[in-house]
């Protein structure tokens, strides 16, 4: 599931619900040869933060250009996460502490923002692991990448307000994914 940065509205159906394109040249994420080239929209919708409502919106399904390869994957703009119902500023806000247990917002609720954190930092070796292979394998940093102990994804939280839009882009248009958090099975 590709994150696309560059997109815009190019129009609304019957319910005024927003359709997005792509702008910018997506590769596939499966086999990194062929492009993703437009096929058709798909519905998916955001919640809002602090009110919760939900927003639908229409987002390109695109399909690999790579004869062997031929993979349809939803383009999602970097204001969605995959697999989070909520839009990405509810999501980074809790994460940065922004919004906690103790704002006056209704949504997230307390247990969504608990959950949230605890998916972070069940993924948080995961993201490493993607920023060091990706950074070596693809971008050619040098192999002190590799063995640089220090936390790449604290240094991108430290540098940047978008940290969050970096990493999910990151870790899934290079073919990989975060896990969901799933409830501890009782003992
Ligand atoms: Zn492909």
């Amino acid at each position: 599931m590709p994150i696309i940065a560059e997109y815009k509205v190019v129009g609304y159906n019957e319910n005024k619900e927003p359709i997005i394109d792509s702008t910018e040249e997506c590769l596939c994420p499966e086999c990194k040869k062929g492009l993703l080239g437009y096929r058709s929209h798909v519905r998916r919708h955001i919640r809002k933060e602090d009110t919760g409502e939900k927003e639908w919106y229409w987002i390109p399904l695109g399909k690999c250009t790579n004869k062997t390869c031929g993979v349809m994957r939803r383009m999602l703009p970097n204001f969605m996460i995959p697999y989070k119902h909520y839009e990405e500023e509810a999501v980074i806000d809790v994460l940065d502490e922004v919004i906690t247990e103790e704002s006056p917002v209704d949504f997230p609720s307390v247990q969504t923002m608990f959950h949230w954190k605890a998916w972070l930092q069940f993924n948080r070796d995961r993201i490493e692991g993607v920023f060091r292979n990706t950074g070596y394998t693809v971008l050619c940093f040098s192999e002190d990448l590799l063995f640089d102990t220090g936390s790449l994804l604290e240094q991108l939280r430290r540098r940047t307000d978008r940290w969050l839009k970096i990493t999910i882009r990151f870790v899934y248009n290079s073919g990989s994914y975060l896990l969901p958090l799933r409830p501890a099975l009782p003992m």
